[in-house]
């Protein structure tokens, strides 16, 4: 947790996409070899007993590290997307986010009852676009669902950690 090297890559830009966001910027974890392990390892450490056979990642920033683990844990990969990207029937649900309002998509045939879910993106502010895919993937009633995130946003009065229910482990890697 809140390793110094991915402390010290992490970027901040103020004032975007909107006056008043902080926004963090994982381009320069992504781009860099060494956070990139360290994340990757980080999560496998996490997660590599869970039994995890699919692990969900939320458009976009949620495929980079979502399919890496995926093939580290041996587990499938499956896509959220924003609408009309995916090409056969789908799920959705329409959430709130810290900027605006936003709906996403999953496959209906991407998860069954015998699946452990990990469900990944890069950040936790609202919880409102993971609470999406969460409602989105128990409506396929699996047998487990965890959470987890890079980054935590805790300051400011966030408590996007509330949304979920109480037995489900969220994870996340930093947290400000
Ligand atoms: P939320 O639904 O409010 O938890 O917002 C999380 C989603 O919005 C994530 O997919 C982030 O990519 C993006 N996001 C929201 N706030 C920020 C922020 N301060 N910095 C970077 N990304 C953010």
């Amino acid at each position: 947790m809140n390793n110094p090297t991915l402390l010290k890559n992490l970027r901040n830009i103020p004032n975007f996409p909107i006056p008043g966001i902080q926004f963090k910027d994982v381009t320069t974890l992504f781009k860099s070899p060494k956070c990139m392990k360290i994340m990757l390892n980080e999560l496998y450490e996490i997660y590599k007993d869970k039994g995890i056979t699919k692990v969900v990642g939320i458009e976009s920033r949620g495929f980079v590290l979502g399919a890496a683990l995926a093939v580290k844990l041996g587990a499938g990969f499956i896509m959220c997307r924003k609408p009309g990207k995916l090409p056969a029937e789908t799920l959705q649900e329409t959430y709130m986010k810290e900027y605006g309002k936003d709906t996403i998509e999953i496959h209906q045939d991407a998860i069954n009852e015998k699946d452990v879910v990990l469900i990944h993106d890069d950040l936790l502010a609202t919880g409102g676009s993971m609470k999406a895919a969460y409602n989105l993937v128990k409506k396929f009633d699996p047998a487990k669902i965890y959470i987890n995130f890079i980054i935590e946003l805790t300051s400011e009065g966030q408590t996007g950690r509330n949304m979920f229910d109480k037995d489900t482990e969220i994870s996340t890697l930093i947290k400000f």
